[in-house]
């Protein structure tokens, strides 16, 4: 675990601040500042626990502190505090340990060798796959994918129902592949991973400063180095790649941008390879724009799709409508439904600019959960 100490700040300090205020040590704010407040915490902390009290968060300070992370409060995916990829690995890791039912590896790595990790779950034999993050800035669609995930878990274990359905015949039936983070390295930009004015930080800006009408950070969507991931896609990439670049996105960009070819970003390609050595019956990628299920790729008319998604629709009370010309082409969904005729379905949660405040996790989460566990039904 990173060392932390004051002058840190990001997604990591929210998490150690997290911890700290419900072990009751810290009452500031949940800033992601490690400043004053997060020290006095910190030395309070190390005092009660025998440890050398320095302020700073290294190893023996983390040790004592992993009962806390690996479920000792309670529930281990955090959703009230900003979520990177550092977060999640520390959560699979806990998840892992605590539901050794679940098998987690790795899809491949993002540009900046990051893992991008790959969760299973249930011995079924019809598999399905759902997916998150492929925006940075709609990071909160992977706590909605790890949350769910925790709670099936929980719910397997304990032989209890989720969303009224039992967790055990689920498990029987499905099996659920989840990629909860598909863009790992815009997601710790967006998040504040990488500390202003690092090197990863600069290069990100540099690109950015072409498109200065773009918020910077918070407007990022791209992988690390101006791509969009799900532009990326051999399903109409040259209508993309047409429609975006009279729109302006002609190099590398925030967002928009389709990349110099179909497939070009390792973080597209390994969501496509690990698409083709499986079998999914249905996929669900989940994005952030507006409580909003698109079903549909051009003329293809997968068996059984307009009703699953009527179903999704109906339990989420999200509208299921057809994906507006200029955003129809090149995307995960897209692509999925050309090459398997199968139902894919591109998820808009949550309303409101992107990033979306991690307050709305909750109302997210409640309109997702049907959805989640009638598509690992239907
Ligand atoms: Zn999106």
């Amino acid at each position: 675990m990173k060392t932390l100490k004051v002058g840190c700040t990001g997604p990591m300090v929210e998490f150690l601040q997290n911890i700290l205020q419900k072990l009751g040590y810290y009452n500031g704010k949940i800033d992601g500042i490690y400043g004053k407040n997060t020290y006095n915490a910190v030395l309070f902390f190390q005092r009660n626990f025998r440890l050398i009290p320095d302020g700073i968060v290294g190893n023996n300070t983390w040790n004592s502190l992993s009962p806390y992370i690996n479920g000792a409060l309670g529930f281990i995916v955090p959703t009230n505090i900003s979520y990177s990829s550092s977060i999640l690995e520390i959560n699979l890791n806990s998840l892992k340990r605590l539901y050794p039912f679940i098998e987690i590896g790795s899809i491949g790595k993002s540009v900046l060798g990051k893992n991008i990790p790959y969760i299973k779950i249930g011995r079924g034999e019809k598999e399905i796959f759902y997916s998150a993050s492929y925006h940075a800035n709609e990071w909160i669609t992977s706590v909605v994918l790890m949350k769910f995930l925790e709670d099936y878990c929980y719910t397997y274990k304990n032989n209890l129902t989720i969303f009224n359905y039992s967790a055990r015949q689920i498990f029987e039936t499905t099996t659920i592949y989840i990629v909860p983070m598909v863009n790992p390295d815009g997601v710790d930009l967006v998040t504040g991973d990488f500390a202003k004015n690092s090197d990863i930080y600069n290069y990100a800006k540099q690109i950015s400063n072409y498109y200065p009408q773009i918020p910077f950070t918070s407007g990022w969507k791209a992988n690390i180095r101006g791509v969009d991931l799900n532009l990326q896609f051999p399903a109409g990439w040259q209508m993309a790649k047409s429609i975006k670049y009279s729109q302006g996105y002609i190099r590398p960009a925030p967002r928009d941008f389709v990349g110099f070819g179909p497939l070009t970003e390792p973080e597209s390609l390994a969501v496509y390879n690990f698409t083709l050595q499986h079998n999914f019956r249905l996929i669900l990628a989940y994005h952030s724009q507006g409580k909003t299920i698109y079903w549909q790729y051009q003329n293809y008319n997968p068996k059984d799709s307009l009703e699953i998604g009527e179903q999704f629709s109906y339990v989420s009370g999200y509208t299921l409508e057809e994906t507006p010309y200029n955003s129809s082409f090149a995307g995960y969904k897209d692509w999925f439904i050309q090459n398997y005729n199968r139902p894919g379905y591109t998820i808009e949660v949550g309303d409101g600019e992107n990033p979306l405040p991690i307050s709305q996790f909750n109302e997210i989460y409640n309109d997702n959960i049907g959805i989640l566990t009638l598509g690992s039904i239907l």
